[in-house]
């Protein structure tokens, strides 16, 4: 039997890390069993879901490692309506599903709580079919429920615990419960491999499944993924969207690491490993079930050491679009003709050892592009203390004096022209830097000043040395 799994995202806003980490968790699996991976996009709560969500999904997979036209798909949930509603009629013909007329108020009123679920009232009433009834699925009232989970062991539900639950609306249409239960048999899906929030709707598919007299599928409920403070990453208080992380310039391939170390780790004392090793070594079962800590410093830092592993090559390549700006990633702060990339190569080793994502790039290296400098007024006051002044103008002199304008030139003349003052290289690197770039940090000196060139270093430090009269 050949292995076939699918990830089902609904398109309702932007794709989230922990949907990425369950996609790549699909993906690993169907590749080592040599398997079939589906997409399926889960599209039918219309007031929700958007087209360019859909969209926003499938670049996101892309961008993460599963391109379109290397898997099945994507299928839409809308398209198999038709199914549904069968397997709906199927259920009510075969006597597994009934109608009811009862409004919460009337379940309320008989149970005298809120939270007691339907009470089976219209389970023997033989209702047919009708404007405003619902179809309830009949559940078994002994046994248990065992589900075969990779991840899980066999969670088990006692039967009589589960109520009559709706699958079919008063209005016809068939809830999600049966939807995906319906995609993933016509699909012959064998291994749904899921989030953990699906855990509780578990033991009601796989009564579907049952009822409908297919086997179902094993299952593999992967952990929640939470923030530092124990809660399930949430939309409105985390940053969860992959593609907030891709415009920030994190690389892709940290991103798939870092995601499948949540509640993983590769053999050896190791966690930056080639993709290559996870798709070798990667084993649901060994996934721990409890929440994974989704840590962004930690991301960071890996993206970092990413970074810094790539070809300089690479790296100049990957940061082009914070250069340029694109449809997603801000244009940054010169304009398009400004950009120079001989420069932007001359300092781009610097740079790749000293950021941590790639957006960046733009503020380590915008005083070789701006005509002026961006300054910062906190660094500006910070910098300029008591005889800077007097020092600038030593450093003007001895620099336009200077036969060769290199890094090394560059540095033992400002060097020199601090111990004339008693102060020592960092205190006069200060008020130059400032006047150059803008910035108190940044990337070093003197080899930003030899690329930045002569005349434009001259430039801005009389231009500083006016500011300071
Ligand atoms: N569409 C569901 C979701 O996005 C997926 C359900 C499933 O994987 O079975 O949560």
């Amino acid at each position: 039997m050949t292995v076939r799994v699918r990830f089902a995202p609904s398109p309702t806003g932007m794709f989230h890390v922990g949907g990425a980490r369950s996609a790549l968790q699909n993906w690993i699996f169907a590749k080592q069993q040599g398997g079939v991976f589906v997409l399926r996009i889960e599209d039918t709560d219309a007031a929700r879901n958007k087209p360019e969500w859909t969209e926003g999904i499938l670049s996101a997979l892309e961008w993460i490692g599963i391109a379109r036209g290397s898997y099945e798909g994507p299928y839409f949930q809308s398209s198999y309506a038709g199914e549904h509603r069968a397997a709906a009629q199927r259920l009510y013909e075969s006597g597994r599903a009934y109608y009811c007329d009862c409004t919460r108020e009337d379940v309320q009123a008989r149970t005298g709580s809120q939270y007691a679920g339907y009470d089976g009232y219209c389970r023997d009433r033989g209702l047919g079919p009708g404007e405003g009834r619902a179809l309830r699925f009949r559940t078994p009232d002994e046994g248990e429920t065992v589900v075969v989970d990779l991840i899980r062991g066999e969670p088990t539900f006692e039967n009589k615990l589960i109520e009559d639950f709706v699958i079919a609306r008063g209005d016809g249409s068939p809830v999600f419960l049966l939807a995906n239960v319906v995609d993933d048999m016509t699909m012959g899906i064998t291994h749904v491999i899921r989030a953990e929030e699906h855990l509780p709707n578990t033991p009601k598919q796989q009564l579907l499944w049952d009822a409908l007299g297919v086997k179902p599928p094993v299952w593999a409920h992967v952990p929640v993924v939470v923030n530092e403070k124990r809660q399930k990453l949430s939309k409105r208080r985390d940053k969860v969207a992959l593609e907030a992380y891709r415009d920030e310039g994190y690389l892709a391939d940290a991103m798939r690491n870092y995601l499948m170390l949540l509640g993983w780790a590769p053999s050896g004392d190791r966690e930056i490993v080639p993709w290559s090793v996870i798709e070798e070594e990667y084993r649901l079962e060994d996934v721990n079930p409890s929440p994974a800590f989704f840590d962004e410093k930690k991301l960071r830092a890996f993206n970092g050491e990413y970074i810094r592993a790539l070809p300089v090559e690479e790296f100049i390549a990957a940061c082009e679009p914070w250069l340029t700006g694109t449809d997603t990633i801000a244009p940054p702060p010169w304009q398009p003709e400004e950009f120079d990339p001989a420069p932007f190569a001359a300092v781009a080793p610097l740079a790749q050892t000293r950021i941590a994502v790639l957006s960046e790039i733009v503020p380590n290296v915008d005083f070789l592009f701006l005509a002026d400098p961006l300054i910062d007024e906190a660094a500006w006051t910070k910098a300029m203390k008591e005889g800077s002044a007097e020092l600038l103008d030593a450093a003007i002199a001895a620099f336009d004096a200077l036969e060769s304008w290199d890094a090394e030139s560059l540095k033992s003349t400002l060097e020199a022209v601090g111990a004339e003052r008693g102060l020592k290289l960092g205190k006069a690197q200060a008020p130059v830097r400032v006047a150059v770039t803008g910035r108190t940090v940044g990337l070093p000196l003197f080899e930003s000043l030899q690329v930045l060139g002569r005349e434009r270093t001259l430039t801005r430090l009389r231009a500083a040395r006016v500011r300071l009269v």
